[in-house]
C-alpha cells in the first residue's frame, strides 16, 4: 500500500518506509517554501512532495562543500575506506527498502531494481577498495640534482547531476568515485526520482560522513541550480549523466571557469548479429538489452543489425520473445514496467506512427496499454530503408528496430554511421572476426556475445557525442583526482 503525503512535511511514508523529502545541506535536512510532486509511473499517483531547491539553496550547498573540502581531503585513506565500508553495510541492510522505492518512483520491475541495487553497492565497494590502493611514483630528475615525486590530489568540490533511468546506480557510481578521491559533493538527482537519492544520502549520513562532505539538492528546475553553482569558480568539477544536449550546455558553462568536466551522455546501441552468431543467445541478449528498464537506457539496443542469411530466424524468435514479455506494475510478476511519464508514452506513439508512415513494418506491439499508468507495448519494427536520422536519435523506449545487411563490412559501416559512440554489441562465434570488428567499431564499449555492459571493474563511458571520461574500473576514481608533481632538490 502507498500512503500519500501532500504536505510539505520533511518526510513521506511509502510502503512502510519513511523517506526524507528535504534538501540535505551541511549535514541537515531542510524543507523549502515550495515543493514538487513525485509521481508513480505505474498508476499516476503522487508519491511525495519534494523540497524544491532554488538559487539560495544551491549557494548554500556549495558553501558547505567548499567549507568541508580541506578536512575531507586530509582524512587518511584507511579512515576514509572504513567509512565507506560502514556506508556499504548500511546500504546492504536497507537493500529491499531502496529497491522498493526505486520501483515506486521509476516503475522498473522489482527484480531489476534489486539488481540495480546490487550493482550500485558493488560500485561503492569497488571505490572503497581503491581508496587504500592509490599511490604515486618517484624518479630522479632527468638532469640530476633533484627528484620527481608524482602523486594525485582531489579535484575539489564537485557537482554531480544524474538522470532518472537508473536512480541509484548513477548517483552511487559518481558519488562513490568522487568521495573516494577526497572530493566533497553536491548531488542533484532527476526530479522524477529524488526519493532514491534521498535514501542513498541518508545511508551516508547515518554512516558518519561529516557535514558538508555530501550535499543533496532536489529541484523542479535543474537549470537554475546548475547555472548558479557552475558560475562559481570554487566549484572544481562537474560530472554529468544525461542527454547530450544538456551535457553540451554544461560544457559551455564549464568553459567559463575552466571547470573540470566528465560527461556520460546518450547512446545509439547498434546490436550487430553476424551470420555465424548463436541465434538463440543473440535473441535472449537482445531482449535484455532492448527491453530492460522499458528500453530507457543509454546502452539499450537502438538498431538491431542482422545478417540477411539469419534475419528471418532471428526476427521470428525475437518477435516471439517480445510478445511473451509481461508488462505491468513493477511489484507484480512482470518483465517490463511503465515508461517514466505520460510525455514519454505520448512521444512513443508519435515515434512509432512516424516510423510506420515512413515505411517500417510493425511486427508486434505499437500501442499504448490502457490504464492509469504510462504503459506501452513492447514493440518491434522492421526497417526496410535505413533512415540516417534514426541513428542519431535515441529511441529510449521499448521499441526495437531491425535492419538487414548482407556483409560484416556493411554491418560495421552502418553501426558506425551515428554521431554517438557509447556501446555497441557484436554477436559471432568467430573470436577472430569479433576482435577485428570490435576494433573497427567506433564506440567506448563493445559487448561481444553479451548485451549487458556495466561492471564496477570496467571503465564505463563513450566517445563522440556520448561523452568524455569514464566511470568505474581503475580509471573511474581519476576523474576526480588530478596529478600533482613535486620537484625536490637533493644535494
Ligand atoms: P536529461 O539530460 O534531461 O537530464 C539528466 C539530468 O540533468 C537530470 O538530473 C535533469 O534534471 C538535469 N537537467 C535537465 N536539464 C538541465 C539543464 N538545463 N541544466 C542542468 N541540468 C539539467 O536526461 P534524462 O532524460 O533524465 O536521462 C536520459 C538521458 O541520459 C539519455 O540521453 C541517456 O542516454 C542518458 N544516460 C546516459 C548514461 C551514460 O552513462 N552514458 C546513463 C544513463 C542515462
Amino acid at each position: 500500500m502507498t500512503i500519500l503525503s501532500t504536505s510539505t512535511a520533511a518526510t513521506v511514508t511509502l510502503r512502510a518506509h519513511t523517506v526524507r523529502t528535504g534538501l540535505y545541506i551541511d549535514g541537515e535536512w531542510r524543507s523549502t517554501p515550495s515543493t514538487f510532486p513525485v509521481v508513480n509511473p505505474a498508476n499516476g499517483e503522487i508519491l511525495a512532495e519534494m523540497a524544491d531547491g532554488g538559487e539560495a539553496d544551491a549557494r548554500s550547498a556549495l558553501e558547505a562543500a567548499v567549507a568541508a573540502q580541506d578536512d575531507w581531503r586530509a582524512w587518511g585513506p584507511r579512515a576514509r575506506a572504513n567509512l565507506f565500508h560502514r556506508a556499504h553495510a548500511l546500504l546492504m541492510e536497507r537493500a529491499e527498502t531502496i529497491a522498493e522505492i526505486m520501483v515506486l518512483e521509476s516503475g522498473k520491475p522489482l527484480a531489476e531494481a534489486r539488481s540495480e541495487f546490487q550493482l550500485s553497492a558493488d560500485f561503492f565497494l569497488w571505490y572503497a577498495e581503491q581508496i587504500a590502493h592509490l599511490h604515486g611514483t618517484y624518479a630522479s630528475g632527468s638532469t640530476g640534482g633533484y627528484r620527481v615525486v608524482a602523486t594525485h590530489q582531489p579535484v575539489g568540490p564537485s557537482l554531480l547531476i544524474t538522470p532518472w533511468n537508473f536512480p541509484l546506480l548513477m548517483i552511487a557510481r559518481k558519488a562513490g568515485a568522487a568521495l573516494a578521491a577526497g572530493c566533497t559533493v553536491i548531488t542533484k538527482s532527476a526530479k522524477e526520482t529524488p526519493l532514491t537519492s534521498a535514501v542513498f544520502v541518508e545511508a551516508l549520513h547515518d554512516a558518519g560522513f561529516p557535514p558538508g562532505v555530501v550535499n543533496l539538492i532536489h529541484t523542479r528546475s535543474s537549470a537554475r541550480i546548475s547555472s548558479t553553482i557552475m558560475a562559481d569558480p570554487r566549484l572544481r568539477k562537474v560530472s554529468f549523466t544525461g542527454s547530450t544536449g544538456v551535457g553540451s550546455t554544461l560544457l559551455e558553462q564549464a568553459a567559463k571557469n575552466i571547470t573540470n568536466a566528465s560527461m556520460e551522455l546518450g547512446g545509439d546501441g547498434p546490436f550487430v548479429v553476424l551470420e555465424d552468431a548463436d541465434i538463440d543467445l543473440a535473441v535472449g541478449q537482445a531482449i535484455i538489452c532492448k527491453f530492460r528498464n522499458a528500453g530507457q537506457a543509454c546502452v539499450a539496443a537502438n538498431r538491431i543489425i542482422v545478417h540477411s542469411s539469419i534475419a528471418e530466424e532471428f526476427t521470428r524468435k525475437f518477435v516471439e520473445a517480445t510478445r511473451a514479455l509481461r508488462v505491468g506494475d513493477g511489484f507484480d510478476a512482470v518483465d517490463m514496467g511503465p515508461v517514466i511519464s505520460s510525455d514519454q508514452r505520448d512521444r512513443l506513439g508519435r515515434l512509432v506512427g512516424d516510423l510506420v508512415e515512413s515505411g517500417a513494418e510493425l511486427l508486434v506491439g505499437g500501442r499504448e496499454i490502457a490504464g492509469p499508468g504510462y504503459f506501452y507495448e513492447p514493440t518491434v519494427l522492421k526497417i526496410t530503408a535505413p533512415d540516417p536520422a534514426l541513428a542519431n536519435e535515441e529511441l529510449f523506449a521499448p521499441v526495437a528496430t531491425i535492419y538487414t545487411v548482407d556483409s560484416t563490412e556493411e554491418a560495421i559501416r552502418f553501426a558506425n554511421d551515428t554521431g554517438y559512440g557509447l556501446a555497441a554489441y557484436l554477436f559471432t562465434e568467430d573470436i577472430s572476426s569479433a576482435i577485428v570488428a570490435s576494433e573497427r567499431l567506433e564506440f567506448g564499449m563493445v559487448g561481444i556475445n553479451r548485451g549487458i555492459m556495466a561492471d564496477p571493474a570496467a571503465p564505463f563511458g563513450g566517445i563522440k557525442a556520448s561523452g568524455l571520461g569514464r566511470e568505474g574500473g581503475h580509471d573511474g576514481i581519476y576523474e576526480f583526482l588530478e596529478p600533482k608533481y613535486l620537484a625536490i632538490t637533493v644535494d
